[in-house]
């Protein structure tokens, strides 16, 4: 068997594979990079250290009422580890045995870990987007003035990484104004401080309410289509800022398009994707996520050139 097909609840329930297997999640599957990105950094691994010879990762299609049900089964098929994605992140949540103290702030989990007693929960997207601003754009969340777009899954993450990393304000803008709401009040608690606020994305120029040095992070899904509409206007954001999209395909939004346009700089969200992985395989492998983080950004870029 290859690493490549799409597999099902069918195929889990009559895993027999030797060695050591790992597993994404997701609804849908298809289209996500993380096999070719896991496995170019196992093959890597795999050359220099015989103990991961036999270790590969496999895409599964689960709905999310199955998940429960995938999950039992992964755990009887001794898979070593798990990653989740849309839509079982927080769906998962309630369903570990144990859940790493730095990721219940966020209620959801994209990595986890076999243990006896069950499935141990982490979240490494919050370390992926870290990463990938610094990496990128030279951008410390710590001491930074944040405006996050969305109030979905992903901006939870963020705005959690945000505060625990210490920025100096928050604030936050999405188009349905209850789900703003929820957020705010979810991360009300979390602020030690911090200035945290919420904004209408129809708010006349906006951006001339933040400081220079502002850093706008996109963690909307508008941009996956080109026809989308920006999420917020950018003119009038003084300058100098930054801008980092979530979404990484397409490689340009219109959003950071826009933001080029102006001489802002700007970054999609292909680091995040690519560290948040390697983090993962940390945690699965022991081995250091700045070890694979190369070899799987090499794979994703060659797997999203297909
Ligand atoms: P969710 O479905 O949980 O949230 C979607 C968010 O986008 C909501 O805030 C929603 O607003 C907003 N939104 C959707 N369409 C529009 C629109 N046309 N205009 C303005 N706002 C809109 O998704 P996730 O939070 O899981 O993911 C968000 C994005 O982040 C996706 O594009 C995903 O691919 C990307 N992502 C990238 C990662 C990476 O590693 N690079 C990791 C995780 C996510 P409303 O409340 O009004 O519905």
């Amino acid at each position: 068997m290859t690493a490549d097909p799409v597999l099902t609840l069918g195929d889990l329930a009559t895993w027999s594979r030797g060695g050591v297997s790992l597993a994404v999640l997701g609804h849908p599957i298809r289209h996500s990079v993380s096999p070719a990105m896991h496995n170019a950094a196992l093959a890597e691994l795999a050359r220099d250290d015989a103990r991961f010879v036999d270790w590969r990762y496999f895409r599964f299609e689960v709905p999310p009422e199955d998940l429960r049900r995938a999950l039992e089964l992964l755990h009887r098929g001794d898979f070593h580890g798990v990653n989740l994605t849309v839509p079982h992140k927080v769906l998962a949540f309630g369903r570990m045995a144990a859940i790493d103290p730095a990721a219940r702030p966020a209620g959801a989990v994209n990595t986890l870990i076999r243990r006896a007693d069950g499935w141990h929960g982490f979240n490494t997207d919050g370390y992926g987007l870290a990463a990938a601003l610094r990496e990128n754009l030279g951008c410390d969340l710590a001491g930074a003035h944040v405006v996050l777009l969305g109030a979905g899954g992903a901006a939870r993450g963020a705005a959690v990484e945000c505060l625990q990393r210490r920025c100096a304000s928050l604030t936050l803008i999405n188009r349905t104004r209850a789900n703003l709401d929820s957020l705010l009040e979810l991360l009300a608690p979390l602020a030690g401080g911090i200035p945290v606020m919420g904004l209408d994305p129809a708010s006349a120029d906006f951006a001339r309410l933040f400081p220079s040095g502002t850093l706008v992070i996109n963690a909307t899904s508008a941009g996956l289509k080109a026809t989308d509409p920006l999420p917020v206007n950018l003119a009038a954001l003084p300058a100098p800022a930054a801008v980092f999209d979530m979404i990484y395909n397409p490689p340009e939004t219109p959003l950071l398009r826009a933001a080029a346009a102006r001489g802002i700089p700007t970054a999609n969200g292909l680091a995040m994707l690519v560290h948040q992985g390697a983090k993962a395989l940390e945690h699965w492998t022991g081995v250091s996520a700045t070890r694979t983080a190369p070899a799987m950004a090499k794979a994703a870029r060659a797997a999203l050139a297909r």
